[in-house]
């Protein structure tokens, strides 16, 4: 006898269609689901949408997959569905058998230093959904009008913030970029972009085919001093056989450092062994002093020397927190789980479950080892009725159909410029395109 179970997915993007996908794929003869999956926003896909750099455009084809996903019989897409405020998790729990959160980590990690909430600095959990308009960031504060910016992190996040703004703005014209942030990038004075890292190039949190990108930008000199990455691989072999990733890394850079610079106007300057300490100005962004380290073996240790940029923008990208959820444990900015179980029937999956690591794939097989142990769980089913009997009559839903029609007038806009989509960022704007 076959057994028909419903699910619940929480947040639609590349975590959620990933569970989707491997709950579909897990569907034998007496074993079927049907999924429910449901969303904040009035569109889908998540960080591949509104994270995901915009002059990056092969990593999104990743939403086809997604959009396969969803054709799937049994798939039900509910978005414009917020959880906490539209439905309660206890609904979710009590109508279906399995409820899998991936909710993400959408809040940005705090430097906790002097002059953080200054004008002029930001997260990248702001900045980034900023340039990718997110409805609820097209509002962010990004000051532009200064030359000099500075990017605090070692990671692709910050990679992605310092390109954006140390590129020539004409060449994200053929991209998706919100049209707000298209206009300030072409107004912007910023010139002059730097990374800094609190250790050193060896323990960067890059990964090399996004180093090896660098020397290939057409309108940016990007500055890494030689001696830098000598020490670095001087440091990491002095302990032995030096890591794949750590001397793929190296090696990108050692391009980095050997690339000739051009006398570009533009410039990217990556740094090392700086930790920021504090960020100076009286009521914006003057600067930002950061503590000189150096490695001492497996140690970090303060120089008790500072350095300071002058500069009128800081983007701290140092890692992210997931958003508190009414009715589910929190630990640590993460949600409170056992490899993917948090309790009874709750499940969580992607960055909500293991923090803010990993490229988009990994998500793929995170979520088929969650959705493992929930097919071993499952009892019998609930055969209970969805969840729009708690909605207001009026309530509209943006179900796969609506989205679909919505995402063919995005790219038929984005055509006509040449773009992929012109994305519509207004909510309301997002819910009228899609009624219309
Ligand atoms: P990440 O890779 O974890 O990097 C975070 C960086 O912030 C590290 O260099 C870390 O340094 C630094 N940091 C943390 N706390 C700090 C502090 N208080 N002061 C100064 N620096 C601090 O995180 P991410 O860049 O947010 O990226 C998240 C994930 O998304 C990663 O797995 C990344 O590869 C992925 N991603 C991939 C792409 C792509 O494939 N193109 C693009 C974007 C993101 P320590 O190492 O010293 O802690």
């Amino acid at each position: 006898m076959s057994s028909t179970y419903k699910v619940a997915i929480v947040g639609a993007g590349p975590a959620g269609y990933f569970a989707a996908q491997a709950l579909q794929n897990s569907q034998r003869d007496e074993l079927t689901f049907e999924i429910d999956m449901i969303e904040r926003l009035p569109t889908p896909w998540g960080l591949v949408r509104s994270g995901v750099a915009p002059d990056h455009p092969k990593i999104k084809t990743v939403a086809k997959v997604f959009e396969k996903v969803a054709a799937e019989p049994g798939f039900r897409l509910l978005g414009n569905i917020e959880l906490g405020k539209d439905i309660t998790i206890e609904q979710l729990r009590d109508r279906y058998d399995a409820v899998i959160l991936a909710t993400g980590s959408g809040l940005g990690r705090k430097l906790g230093i002097p002059g953080e909430e200054l004008r002029g600095s930001l997260s990248a959990a702001e900045f980034v959904p900023w340039y990718n308009g997110h409805p609820d960031f097209v509002n962010v504060d990004v000051p532009l009008d200064g030359k000099v910016a500075v990017v605090i992190g070692a990671g692709n996040v910050a990679m992605d913030c310092a390109r954006i703004l140390a590129i020539n703005p004409e060449e994200l014209d053929p991209t998706d970029t919100a049209t707000h942030a298209l206009a300030a990038f072409h107004a912007s004075s910023i010139r002059e972009v730097h990374i800094a890292g609190r250790r050193g190039a060896e323990h960067a949190a890059f990964t090399a085919p996004e180093l090896r990108d660098l020397p290939k930008l057409e309108h940016t000199d990007v500055h890494l001093s030689g001696d830098e990455v000598t020490q670095a691989l001087t440091r990491a072999g002095a302990k032995g056989e030096i890591e794949k990733e750590t001397r793929n890394n190296l090696e990108a850079m050692r391009l980095i450092a050997e690339h000739p610079l051009a006398g570009r106007d533009r410039s990217l300057h990556l740094q090392f062994l700086l930790a920021p300490k504090e960020i100076v100005g009286k009521d914006r962004v003057e600067g930002i002093t950061f503590s000189i380290n150096r490695v001492d073996g497996d140690k970090i240790v303060d120089t008790g020397e500072t350095h300071t940029i002058s500069c009128s923008l800081v983007i701290s990208a140092i890692g992210y927190t997931a958003e508190p959820l009414a009715g589910v444990p929190e630990d640590k900015g993460k949600i409170k789980n056992v490899d993917g179980r948090v309790e009874g029937n709750m499940y969580v999956v992607g960055w909500a479950k293991r923090g803010p690591s990993g490229v988009i794939g990994t998500n793929k097989s995170d979520a088929a080892d969650v959705v493992r142990l929930l097919i071993e769980d499952l009892k019998t089913p609930k055969n209970s009725k969805g969840i729009e009997e708690f909605l207001p009559a009026d309530h509209f839903i943006i179900n796969q159909e609506i989205w679909q029609r919505i995402n063919a007038k995005e790219i038929a806009a984005g055509e006509a410029l040449g773009k992929p989509r012109l994305k519509e960022v207004s909510r309301e704007k997002l819910l009228g395109l899609g009624k219309a």
